[in-house]
């Protein structure tokens, strides 16, 4: 039996799965981020029981994904000082002699709702998680988007409403979506959780107004032909037609669009897109 592995790197949790060759899930652990040598042999202790075949990383960042780099496979600028500057992937490839995919956590997911998800049937995506921060990952012709560096969908400059006057909430943009609209953002605006923000609040519309303004962005830029929302602060389900709407009035008839209820959607495979993208991924290098 040929079996793919899969790494979810985050900054609180790394997620290992192993499936078999149809992608059933055989087995997944989910092991707390702590100093990079204690969780890496946590990570190894569960997939040393297995032959991989292959392994697909999708990891916080920014991560380095550039092949000609003296640092491919790092981890780059992150907060977490433990991990700044930290070679994951090097890591890996030390103990595993076999093809493993690197991207990001977000580009991972995309590939995973691309293949199987919300959108399935198209070759190109854009998925946009709305959680602690605001990150973005895309298909583009079926294949991750990444160049010299990978997207940061998350730090694209907004216009502000008028009125608003909020300190942003990234330490280093004053008018980017994360700081903007990111879950920290909502909190910081209103003085509630997210969770515990009532679906009638007045915040909501603003909310609306900054990420379809980002969705806008991405729209003219890259012309997917989905754009697939998840993310905690995702789980308010009056947001969806409220950023549909934005959206439509900001673009402002310029371009032609599917229609918005197919374009504009919400992931589908839950906490499973990153870990399904990164088997994939892991099962196209094999
Ligand atoms: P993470 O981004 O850390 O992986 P989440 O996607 O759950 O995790 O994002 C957490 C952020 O989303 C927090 O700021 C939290 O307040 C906010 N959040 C979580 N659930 C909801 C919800 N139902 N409605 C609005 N905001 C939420
Ligand atoms: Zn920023």
């Amino acid at each position: 039996m040929d079996y793919y592995g899969s790494i979810e790197a985050g900054g609180t949790k790394f997620v290992c799965a192993v499936a078999d060759e149809s992608l059933t899930i055989l087995e997944r652990i989910s092991l707390p981020t702590t100093m990079p040598e204690e969780t890496l042999a946590n990570v190894f202790a569960f997939f040393d029981k297995y032959q991989l075949k292959a392994l697909g990383v999708g990891s916080f960042g920014p991560i380095d994904v550039n092949e000609a780099s003296k640092t491919y496979g790092y981890i780059t600028s992150t907060p977490k000082v433990s991990w700044k500057n930290f070679n994951l992937l090097g890591a890996l490839k030390e103990r595993y002699n076999i093809p493993m995919a690197w991207t990001t956590d977000v580009n991972a997911a995309a590939y995973g709702e691309m293949k199987l998800g919300a959108g399935k049937h198209t070759q190109s995506c854009i998925y946009l998680t709305v959680g602690t921060g605001v990150g973005g990952g895309a298909v583009v012709n079926g294949q991750v988007l990444q160049g010299f560096s990978h997207p940061e969908m998350g730090h694209i400059s907004l216009q502000r409403y008028p009125e608003d006057t909020l300190e942003s909430a990234c330490p280093y943009h004053e008018n980017c979506v994360e700081g903007l609209a990111a879950g920290p953002a909502l909190e910081k605006r209103t003085g509630i959780k997210g969770q515990l923000l009532p679906e009638t609040h007045e915040v909501w519309e603003m909310e609306a107004y900054y990420l379809a303004q980002a969705i806008m962005n991405y729209t003219l830029v890259l012309s997917p032909e989905k754009i697939i929302l998840g993310g905690g602060v995702m789980k308010q389900a009056q947001l969806l037609p409220k950023i549909r709407a934005s959206f439509a009035k900001q673009l402002n008839n310029y371009v032609s669009l599917p229609d918005l209820e197919q374009y504009i959607v919400s992931c589908e495979l839950k906490d499973n897109s990153g870990t399904l993208g990164c088997l994939l991924l892991a099962k196209a290098q094999a």
